[in-house]
């Protein structure tokens, strides 16, 4: 049986819905339903106490049928086999939906990156990087950054690479600083597409995006970009959280100042231009467009129906779980789905990957163009989909990506 809080079967679930819908052959369907590699290894890493500790990683490649598998490195103590799997199927979809010639994959480390020191998460992600080696590469599986994890890692993670094969093939990751290829724009780039999302599904509504209320659960790389390009789109941002609580002013929060506190403190809670409020609320407040940018499963049976933003823009993968999304419906909510709302990330890294292979750089300007272009385009095959096939957003992103990865796998036939 499903459960639809594990994040695997809630990707399986809104698959099937779609598949069914799109008259997808069962052969397909059970080709999407199993990722086609799953790699788990074993890290041993010397801590700084002395001790060894050994932390378990994962590597998943979903499906490559469109291209190399393309997804994020994610440290975090409570990571599972099947959210990597879900992650990765997602980037498959995600990839599809923007268009971009990549297939879907996702990694990451059981490890609370918070508690270690810097030495010990150098050596922690060498040692997984020796241990995935052989299913990397520019042609093959291209990681990023995902949640616990940054440029930083990512450098080690290249350098590692670098150091194993002798060759100078910085396009194996996406994500990296500037200095070692890394594209301008990459770092607010998914908070890009959330402003591109959000302005297009409120023209949908017959709504500026200047002067709507906003609100948004979680400040990190995509909270708070988001958050900060909203702002200077005119949008009002009345309430913001964290893991740590939530802030509410309903004149509007000061974004630039919010982000300097943030900057100082690690945290929303304490900012003196706005009063500390119950972040559960957060998620239930009149406001136009709610962006929740923080983890999965935050909009559920339990709290859907009380859900009042006019539009959701899924900053996170999966915060909706599949029993909201009826409910949703049913309230007339506009969900903008996480595989089209968040993809202006790996859009970029598709920038990225193709200014490394090209040695030629773009830009801030000509990514900023590029990435408007793919979303909007994005955007209305989506909304084009979903009229075609009279569902909801979320399933019309599914079978849009359904046809495009589909497509590719009869073009390349099945080789047995
Ligand atoms: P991050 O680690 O930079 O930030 C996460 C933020 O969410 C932090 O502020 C954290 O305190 C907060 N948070 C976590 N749990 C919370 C909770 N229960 N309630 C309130 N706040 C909570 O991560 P990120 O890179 O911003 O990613 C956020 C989400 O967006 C993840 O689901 C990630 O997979 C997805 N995503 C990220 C990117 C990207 O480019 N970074 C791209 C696509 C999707």
């Amino acid at each position: 049986m499903l459960n639809q809080h594990n994040a695997f079967d809630a990707m399986q679930a809104r698959l099937r819905v779609a598949a069914e819908l799109y008259g997808l052959e069962d052969a397909l369907f059970q080709v999407f339903i199993a990722p086609s590699r799953s790699l788990i290894v074993s890290c041993p890493v010397h801590m700084d106490d002395g001790r060894w500790e050994v932390f378990t990683g994962y590597r998943v490649q979903h499906n490559m049928a469109r291209g190399p598998s393309k997804g994020g490195i994610r440290f975090d103590p409570r990571l599972t086999l099947d959210e990597v799997k879900a992650g990765a199927a997602w980037n498959t979809w995600k990839t599809a939906v923007v268009d971009v010639p990549f297939g879907g994959g996702k990694g990451g480390v059981v490890c609370d990156p918070t508690t270690m020191s810097q030495g010990e998460l150098e050596r922690l992600t060498r040692r997984y990087v020796a241990e995935i080696m052989d299913v990397l590469g520019p042609d093959r599986d291209v990681p990023g950054i995902d949640m616990g994890t940054n440029s930083q890692v990512i450098a080690w993670v290249l350098d590692t690479y670098i150091m194993h094969t002798r060759k100078t093939e910085n396009a194996v990751v996406t994500g990296k600083p500037i200095s070692l290829g890394g594209s301008l724009g990459r770092t607010e780039a998914t908070g890009r597409g959330i402003l591109i999302s959000a302005r297009e599904a409120m023209q949908r509504l017959g709504k500026p995006l200047a002067g709507a209320t906003l609100a948004i659960q979680g400040f990190g790389n995509v909270g708070s970009q988001s958050a900060r390009l909203l702002h200077e789109a005119g949008a009002r941002m009345v309430a913001v959280s964290d893991l740590k609580g939530a802030i509410r002013n309903d004149r509007g929060i000061d974004t630039h100042a919010l982000l300097k506190h943030h900057a100082e403190f690690k945290t929303v809670v304490g900012f003196k231009g706005a009063e500390p409020m119950d972040p559960k609320e957060l998620l239930t407040m009149q406001v136009d467009i709610l962006v929740p940018a923080a983890t999965e499963n935050q909009i559920t049976e339990d709290n859907a129906a009380k859900v009042r933003a006019k539009v959701v823009v899924e900053g996170a993968n999966g915060p909706t779980s599949p029993e909201a999304d009826p409910i949703l419906l049913d309230n007339g909510v506009l969900v903008v789905p996480d595989i089209l709302a968040n993809a202006g990330g790996v859009t970029v890294s598709y920038f990225e990957w193709v200014q490394n292979r090209l040695g030629f750089y773009w830009r801030e300007r000509e990514v900023n163009e590029r990435l408007v272009e793919y979303m909007t385009h994005a955007f209305q095959a989506v909304f084009a989909t979903t009229d075609k096939f009279k569902t909801n957003p979320r399933i019309g992103a599914y079978i849009l990506a359904l046809d495009r990865v589909s497509q590719a796998l009869h073009d390349r036939g099945f080789y047995a």
